[in-house]
């Protein structure tokens, strides 16, 4: 099968968060069953031509926005056999700090951006000859790609034999824009409707990924029922409800290749679960590196997170003075809103031997507190899917979540009486469920061999990306099948 796939960041090139993970993985791990990738992306400013070993394409690539035509450059890289990587560079969109936007918000000219980068992928294919089976969209950024696909691009001569596959990463980043934006997609007005690309009077992109995919994916099998309820549908949930036959929850991998303890490069010592004393150098080193006090018995607890609302911050916050009162240490990796970075600060402050904080976005410090902490915290709002608990399980750090999306997948509450389960996980989102809990964690922490149980059954746990790749593919034929069907009515 040919499969292109379409997204706004992807690792080793450009990541803000999990997209980049799944994106960077997943086309990769298709390759290895014998497909033919291509993975393409914008070349932002910081993806350097030499050291990723870029070659310019001799194409000249000129891609209609509103009355105007854009110029592009494309960039190659063979990442492995059958696995290529595409990059489009268009400086005056992505010669920018940031992917998305500062912290002051996203940039403006967000909309002219991605239509320019979906349009992008539709020319490139063209001009390379690609004539792929399946164009696979990611998010917001892409979500166009399917509208043009049923459109502008819809003739055989054209990308008419191409079906897409939309993924929905995470549904709270819908790409609204005002109607005035309307023209710079060339699409015509007609499409400006609520059964289209209309979402009470804006553009919405995602919504155009919706309504005109082959086929709909979101993270986890959770995360997908969720949305097509009231609860965490974000107004489209009527939209997925009309989708539900095309639509399928996969759950995410995750690469061990990067995050498993017994290979993991940034860590002080390398453990597994044949020998946990690793991962007691790994605490202290973390503890170090907050210059928090060095103490084996006392519970630390992590977290990474992008500061946003969505993660549960909030109950953290609620909850910290609490945490602080049994003597617990508590450091946290993130970025994003000002005011939980103003709040942490002040934790720090007020408790330098307890609390470690660092703002910024910081790879190999992620991998050390999960290698240092013993239990890692993720309240969500919702979550789709969520990688950092699946990559604790794996650190024998045990996780703490709230049951919503792909944690309530991928988490087990542990309970005395079942003496099952791989963390803990409370339902309501309230600070003192939060607080019953971290309490009850802290119980079984302080019996040793119940805990070290707990953290051995997390560290067995696999979620390599093998079995959800299968999955995808399945998606895949199923919508080329459905897709041949049609033709063959028609
Ligand atoms: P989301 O995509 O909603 O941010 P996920 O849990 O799916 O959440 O993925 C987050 C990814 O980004 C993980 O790989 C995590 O380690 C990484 N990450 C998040 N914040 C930071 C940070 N401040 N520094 C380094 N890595 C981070």
């Amino acid at each position: 099968m040919k499969i292109l796939f379409a997204t706004s960041e992807a690792v080793p090139f450009a990541k803000t968060g999990g997209l980049g993970d799944v994106s960077g993985t997943l086309p990769r791990v298709l390759a290895q069953m014998g497909h033919e990738v291509t993975l393409i992306l914008p070349k932002y400013c910081q993806i350097n031509e030499k050291k990723f070993k870029l070659i310019k394409k001799e194409i000249e690539l000129q891609v209609p926005v509103a009355q105007k035509m854009e110029e592009a450059e494309v960039y190659a890289v063979e990442l492995a056999p059958r696995f290529n990587a595409l990059l489009v560079r268009q400086d005056t969109y992505y010669h920018r700090d940031q992917l998305y936007g500062t912290t002051n918000g996203d940039f403006e000219d967000n909309a002219e951006r991605f239509i320019f980068f979906s349009r992008s992928v539709l020319e490139v294919a063209l001009a390379l000859r690609l004539q792929p089976d399946i164009i696979h969209c990611n998010d917001w950024q892409t979500g166009l790609i399917p509208v043009y696909l049923k459109t502008l691009y819809r003739d055989p001569s054209s990308l008419g034999q191409s079906v897409s596959v939309f993924t929905i990463h995470n549904l709270a980043y819908q790409g609204l824009f005002w109607h005035y934006d309307m023209p710079m997609t060339n699409l015509g007005w007609e499409l400006f409707i609520p059964e289209a690309l209309e979402f009470y009077g804006k553009i919405n992109f995602l919504k155009g990924g919706i309504v005109f995919a082959d086929a709909v994916t979101t993270v986890s099998r959770k995360y997908m029922e969720e949305i097509q309820t009231e609860e965490f549908g974000c107004g489209l949930e009527g939209v997925f409800q009309d989708r539900r036959k095309d639509l399928y929850g996969i759950l995410n991998g995750v690469d061990y290749g990067e995050w498993s303890p017994a290979s993991d490069p940034f860590i002080k010592q390398k453990y597994g679960p044949s020998d946990l004393t690793g991962k007691r150098e790994c605490k202290a080193d973390l503890q170090r590196e907050f210059r928090l006090p060095t103490k084996e018995d006392v519970p630390l607890i992590g977290s990474i997170s992008r500061l946003a609302e969505q993660k549960g911050i909030d109950l953290i916050v609620a909850n910290m003075e609490k945490m602080m009162d049994l003597g617990l240490q508590f450091v946290l990796l993130g970025t994003g809103e000002e005011k939980y970075h103003l709040q942490f600060q002040k934790f720090s402050e007020k408790y330098p031997q307890q609390v470690g904080v660092k703002i910024g976005f910081d790879n190999a410090l992620a991998h050390k507190i999960e290698a240092g902490a013993d239990m890692f915290i993720m309240p969500s709002r919702f979550e789709p899917c969520g990688l950092n608990q699946i990559y604790s399980l794996k650190y024998g750090t045990v996780p703490i979540v709230r049951a919503t999306g792909g944690l309530d997948d991928t988490i087990q509450d542990f309970t005395p009486t079942n003496q099952g389960g791989n963390g803990f996980k409370f339902g309501d989102y309230s600070p003192s469920y939060l607080w019953e809990t971290i309490k009850r964690a802290l119980q079984v922490y302080r019996n040793q061999v119940a805990w070290e149980k707990l953290m051995l059954r997390g560290m067995s746990a696999d979620f390599s990306w093998e079995q959800s790749a299968r999955a995808y593919l399945k998606v895949y034929q199923e919508t080329l099948a459905k897709k041949k069907n049609r033709n063959g009515k028609e």
